[in-house]
């Protein structure tokens, strides 16, 4: 299975992923988590990553492209993955389009995840996550079971530096500006799948199942 999991920042992409990518024993490929860790080794690719993040902005397409050629060309992608924050440009679905006619495969769906820009402002605000397990949680809906800490691991949690109101509104109006034409151009391929993710993380799981299943 070869999915793109799309929608906006804090609609739930992440969460989904994760669940989809136990139930379909294949990888999440999270763009954002892969630049996180590659500032956190301090890395070249981290080094010039970081400015754009801290800003809300999108790092450069030739930087995104270069390390997704070498991720879905690598092993762990070889039964299939989902890919979630990516593309979030044109140029990086045609990039990842020529990425896949390289190696022979396509794609089987892309779903996009939608909601009313108040509930993501509400959603990212309250998210927190753990820099150890990747864990994520949000202190209203989904809580840990102690302040601060980890469930899974027992790690003190984190709010993302990316995640402060002003960051917040900057990386929705990149959203709209640069991301949704993203899902105009997999529309007109036939292949986009809008999903209301308005409700609780049980409820949006079985609106995406049942669109899988209906492929
Ligand atoms: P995310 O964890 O998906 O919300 O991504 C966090 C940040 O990482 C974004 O606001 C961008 O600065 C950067 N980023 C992640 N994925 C991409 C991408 N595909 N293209 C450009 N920048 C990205």
């Amino acid at each position: 299975m070869r999915l793109i999991l799309m929608g906006p920042p804090g609609v739930g992409k992440g969460t989904q992923a994760k669940k989809l990518a136990a139930v379909y024993e294949i990888p999440q490929i999270s763009t954002g988590d892969i630049l996180r860790e590659a500032i956190v080794n301090d890395t070249p690719v981290g080094r010039e990553a970081k400015e754009y993040m801290d800003a809300g902005r999108l790092v450069p397409d030739d930087v995104i492209l270069n390390l997704m050629k070498e991720t879905l060309g690598s092993e762990k992608c070889a039964r299939g993955f989902i890919l979630d924050g990516f593309p979030r440009t044109v140029p990086q679905a045609t990039g990842l389009d020529a990425i896949l006619v390289t190696l022979g495969i396509r794609l089987d769906a892309v779903l996009v995840l939608e909601v009313n820009e108040d509930i993501i402002v509400e959603r990212l605000s309250n998210r927190r996550s753990c820099p150890e397990c990747g864990a994520i949680y949000n202190l209203k809906t989904s809580p840990p079971a102690q302040d601060d800490t980890c469930d899974n691991c027992g790690a003190e949690l984190v709010q993302r530096s990316d995640d402060q109101p002003e960051t917040i509104k900057n990386r929705l109006k990149v959203y709209r500006e640069e991301t949704a034409p993203v899902i105009d151009y997999y529309a007109k391929k036939g292949m986009a799948k809008a999903i209301d993710a308005s409700g609780s993380v049980s409820e949006v799981w079985e609106k995406l199942q049942s669109a899988l299943s209906q492929k």
